[in-house]
């Protein structure tokens, strides 16, 4: 008998109890926004960048409305404005275009290698064409830092890392975000912590950081944040810098730092389910698994493998027999884009070069979900279900 699976990929945990405490505790008090503070308290809002900057090792932090929020405001904040170039990948998701096209500036994308990682070669030929590199680590996937920050402080390449996908990850024992002059994080349903929309900024950069915190819509109340640059910094700064509202509210926060203290048991839970739909589709004709070095300590929120080569119709074929035994599996391949999966030809609004290579890993990245509402048994069915469909289609060529 054939089993399918019946679990949801878009079902992620319930808030932990500590963050519906805290979230009733905000919201019977009544001061959601940031500045509302009473006496001497500390906003929840404040109290996160403060825990966030101490979690990564960062001088600064900066909550935010979304992380498409933070990458604008990190561009902003790094002068990227109208008519600039920004280097970044084509294989990413559609807010990180979507960033550089916000502050009026053009993205040049950057290919994709098999591992998933941005192709170095490709970025050290583009170099000299922007100032600045818009970094998606995406989907987790973390290419040789060290390299890739020779390669840009060389080149004077300020780097801005999107960590959407890493956060509590590193690379060669520095954490994601802590190579590049910002760091920027999305505490959207679907990422690492779950505040149903939000965002945080991190830096070592005092000015950099004091432009973040007016634009993020501080009016002149920065002395209020914790993880800030000291008021002088601001001197100059609060006079020249725009309003462009984007902050986190106080409920959001609430939830977020008990979610925190949990990171690192919950990349453990997500590596291990990792491991598993690994493990069972290990040497399978055809399908091959991004490989990850040991310098790379990721969080495995989501699965990718590679059918590279293979006819589109064939792909076609296992996306719809995993779908019909209930497993949902997204492609980048597709002629169109769908749901959350689009790719740097799709996004009409920036010109781009045909990157053929790129294409090609394009053409046989299949993506899925990993909730953690995923028991190891379910990650096994999964990959008992992927295995027996990509051998069933690939026989029958
Ligand atoms: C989700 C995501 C973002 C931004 O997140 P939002 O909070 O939805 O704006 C940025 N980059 C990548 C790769 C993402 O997946």
């Amino acid at each position: 008998m054939t089993q399918n699976f019946t679990g949801s990929f878009t079902q992620q945990e319930p808030i932990p109890q500590a963050g519906l405490d805290a979230a009733m505790a905000v919201m019977q008090h009544g001061r959601l926004h940031r500045y509302n503070t009473a006496g001497d308290e500390i906003a929840e809002a404040a109290l996160l960048e403060e825990e966030f900057a101490s979690q990564t090792g960062a001088q600064f932090c900066l909550a935010v409305a979304s992380g498409g929020y933070a990458m604008t405001t990190a561009l902003r904040a790094c002068g990227v404005g109208h008519g600039d170039r920004v280097l970044t990948n084509a294989f990413t998701l559609a807010p990180v275009p979507g960033a550089i096209a916000a502050v009026g500036a053009a993205p040049v994308f950057v290919g994709v290698t098999e591992d998933l990682v941005i192709d170095l070669d490709d970025l050290a030929a583009k170099l000299d064409q922007a100032k600045v590199l818009l970094l998606s680590h995406m989907r987790g996937h973390i290419c040789d830092m060290r390299k890739l920050m020779a390669l840009c402080d060389a080149a004077g390449v300020t780097v801005i890392e999107d960590c959407a996908h890493t956060m509590g990850a590193a690379w060669d024992g520095i954490s994601s975000g802590r190579w590049g002059k910002f760091g920027c994080y999305s505490t959207q349903t679907y990422k690492h912590v779950n505040s149903g929309e939000g965002g945080l900024l991190i830096s070592d950069d005092a000015t950099g950081m004091a432009r973040a915190i007016m634009l993020s819509g501080s009016y002149m109340l920065f002395e209020k944040h914790r993880a800030a640059p000291p008021p002088e910094t601001f001197a100059q700064i609060k006079y020249e810098t725009p309003n462009i509202s984007g902050r986190m509210d106080n409920l959001r926060a609430a939830i977020l730092r008990p979610q925190l203290r949990d990171l690192d048991t919950q990349a453990r839970r997500w590596n291990d389910r990792y491991d598993v739909l690994a493990a069972g589709l290990a040497d399978v004709t055809r399908l091959t698994l991004p490989h990850r070095p040991p310098e790379e300590n990721f969080v495995a929120s989501s699965f990718q493998f590679l059918l590279l080569d293979w006819d589109k119709d064939k792909v076609q074929q296992v996306l719809q027999r995993c779908a019909a035994r209930g497993v949902e599996l997204k492609w980048f391949g597709g002629a169109e884009p769908t749901g959350f999966t689009s790719r740097y030809d799709s996004w009409r609004y920036a010109a781009s070069e045909p990157l053929p290579n790129s294409d090609r890993i394009l053409a046989g990245i299949v993506d899925m979900r990993l909730p953690l509402t995923f028991s190891l048994d379910d990650c096994a069915l999964i990959a008992q279900i992927i295995r027996a469909e990509v051998m069933a289609v690939y026989q029958a060529a």
